[in-house]
Formats: structure tokens, C-alpha cells, sequence
């Protein structure tokens, strides 16, 4: 096999699971993912970033797979210390080996190392296997702006707290990027693009998550210069999100919860969107002018399948 170099849009569990069988599909790849971080959050005092530690534990074995985020084996014990204090917020799910992560990445970022190095070294212990590569060096929070039901005023909160918090319940009317204006792609991203010879959108949240790392400035410019094809695999199949509640966010921004829809919200690279190819469920259907839409089983029930969806998405590049 030649050697290729494959850059992969990723948020937490859907990024993190499709990561695991492109690593098994093509063994002898350069993998960068390009991780959002638009839920990153500091909670007592320390910064987590939801999406990145999901994919650095899944990929480097440490995730709890029923969950699919967190520490396999975790404990409570300072979450539960936290609460007795009374100390907000209670709802967050902090575990005791999570925590270490946090530890270090907060004191790495206070002595003034970029995330993107802060990652870096994290991934050292873990050996992922993939270069891990935030969106962006600088600090990028998604914000959903939701009516206050007493109220009636509109106010924007974390996405945290809405997605965990509030289970996404409270209708939300925008999502917004706080900080976005300030941010760049972070090290390595725009040049990855630019060494690419496939550039995948995993079935990530269109909005929140893959939505989110095309908000940073220059980042969007940086994947479309690229040599290689774009290929996106749809987070729908069925007309329903397989995991989670991306079906509360798709509406949000104008998209039908259909393979079609988030096919035709990214739109084809040949007229302005971003797609060369787009990856549909078996027995969807989906029309995207424009696009090369192929339909192949996009269940991740397994490593081989997730590895044969994964194949299939490299063959839809050409790769
Ligand atoms: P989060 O940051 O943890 O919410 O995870 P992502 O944004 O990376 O992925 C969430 C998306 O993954 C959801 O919209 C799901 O529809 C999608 N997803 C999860 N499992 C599967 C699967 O087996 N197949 C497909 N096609 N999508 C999946
Ligand atoms: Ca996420």
C-alpha cells in the first residue's frame, strides 16, 4: 500500500468510534483528527475538553464502552466530595481518573502551552495512534441561546449545561461560538489539510460538532484547498440520530433530520459546500446535487464494521 495521509473532522463518541475503524482499515496511514472543541468547558477550576478525551480514550483503550465517554473503571469519589461541599455545578460527570487529565492539561495551560501541545502531551501516554489536533490553539465555547421559561427572556448558556444539564430539553433558537472571532486553526490543522489525500467528515453532530470546527476562521478555506476529496458519512440513518441528541440540534439551524438534509447542508464542493462524496445508511436514499452519494451500512456495531465503513469512505475518495 502507498502511504496516505487521511484528516478526519471529529467530535466526542460518533468521531471517536469511526477514528477506531479508520486506524483498523488502512493500518500503515497518517490519521490526523481535527477534534472539536467548542465543548470545552473550566469547571472547578479546570479545563476539560469533552471531545478531545473521548477520542484520545477510545482510541488508546481506556474508555468505558457502554458510556462512550469517560474512564473505564471510573469512581465518583471527588464528584461525590464536590457535592457535599455543595460546590456547583453538581451535574457535571466528573470521575476520579478523568480528573488527572484535567490536572495536567489545566497546569500545562496555565504555564502557557497551547492546547494543541497540552494534547499532544496527553496523547503521549496514550498512544492514539492518530495525530490528535484540536480545531483551535484558541478558546472556542458553543453557547445555545434558549428562552427562559418564567421569563420569557432569551439568555445563552453553555452547551454543557444544555446538553447534560437540560438533556437538550429547552427549545433553543441559535447556537453561538463565543470567542470564535479570535480563533485560528490550531497548529498543524491547515497543514495536514494541505498533505491530505482524503479528507473524511465522520458521523459526527453536523452542528455542534463538525458545524463547530468549520466556524473557525481560515479553517474552512484550509480543508477546501485541499489535493485530496472530501467525503462526509451521514450521522442519520433512518431518518434518526443512531446515538445521542443531534436531532434536537439539526432543526436548530434549518436541516432535516435526514441522511439528505445534512448531505444538502454540507453541499457539494463544486458549488460552494464541502462534499465530493456522501455516505448514506443501505436502504437510504439521499439527493445532493453535486455529490457522489453511495449507500453502504454506516452502523458502528463492531470494529469490522465500523473498519468496513470506514473502508468504504476511503473508497469514495479514491484513496
Ligand atoms: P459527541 O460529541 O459525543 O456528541 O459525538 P459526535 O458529535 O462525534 O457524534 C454524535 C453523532 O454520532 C450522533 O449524531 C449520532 O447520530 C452519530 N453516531 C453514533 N453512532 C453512530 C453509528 O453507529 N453510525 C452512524 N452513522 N452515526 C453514528
Ligand atoms: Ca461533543
Amino acid at each position: 500500500m502507498t502511504f496516505v495521509q487521511i484528516v478526519v473532522l471529529a467530535g466526542g463518541v460518533g468521531g471517536a468510534r469511526f477514528l477506531a475503524g479508520l486506524r483498523a482499515a488502512v493500518p500503515g496511514a497518517r490519521i490526523s483528527a481535527v477534534v472539536n472543541t467548542g465543548d470545552d468547558v473550566t469547571m472547578h477550576g479546570l479545563r476539560i475538553c469533552p471531545d478531545l478525551d473521548t477520542v484520545m480514550y477510545t482510541l488508546g483503550g481506556g474508555i468505558d464502552p457502554d458510556r462512550g465517554w469517560g474512564r473505564l473503571g471510573e469512581t465518583w469519589t471527588v464528584k461525590e466530595e464536590l457535592a457535599a461541599y455543595g460546590a456547583e455545578p453538581t451535574w457535571f460527570g466528573l470521575g476520579d481518573r478523568d480528573l488527572a487529565t484535567h490536572l495536567v492539561r489545566t497546569r500545562m495551560l496555565d504555564a502557557g502551552y497551547p492546547l494543541s501541545q497540552v494534547t499532544a502531551a496527553l496523547a503521549d501516554r496514550w498512544q492514539p495512534g492518530v495525530e490528535l489536533l484540536p480545531m483551535s490553539d484558541q478558546r472556542v465555547e458553543t453557547h445555545v441561546v434558549v428562552t427562559d421559561p418564567d421569563s420569557g427572556r432569551q439568555q445563552a448558556i453553555h452547551f454543557q449545561e444544555w446538553w447534560v444539564r437540560h438533556r437538550a430539553a429547552p427549545p433553543a433558537s441559535a447556537f453561538v461560538q463565543v470567542g470564535v472571532d479570535a480563533a485560528r486553526p490550531a497548529a498543524g490543522v491547515t497543514e495536514a489539510f494541505a498533505a491530505a489525500d482524503a479528507v473524511l467528515l465522520a458521523p459526527s453532530n453536523p452542528v455542534v460538532s463538525v458545524g463547530t470546527i468549520l466556524g473557525v476562521p481560515g479553517l474552512r478555506a484550509a480543508l477546501l484547498a485541499t489535493p485530496g476529496r472530501v467525503v462526509g458519512v451521514s450521522p442519520v440513518v433512518a431518518g434518526s440520530v443512531v446515538r445521542g441528541m443531534a436531532d434536537r440540534c439539526l432543526p436548530v439551524v434549518g436541516v432535516e433530520v435526514s441522511a439528505e438534509g445534512v448531505g444538502r447542508h454540507y453541499g457539494a464542493r463544486s458549488a460552494g459546500g464541502l462534499l465530493d462524496a456522501w455516505l448514506v445508511h443501505t436502504g437510504d436514499r439521499a439527493d445532493v446535487p453535486g455529490v457522489d452519494v453511495r449507500a453502504v451500512p454506516l452502523l458502528m456495531t463492531d470494529p469490522d464494521a465500523t473498519a468496513a465503513m470506514a473502508r468504504a469512505a476511503l473508497d469514495a475518495a479514491g484513496v
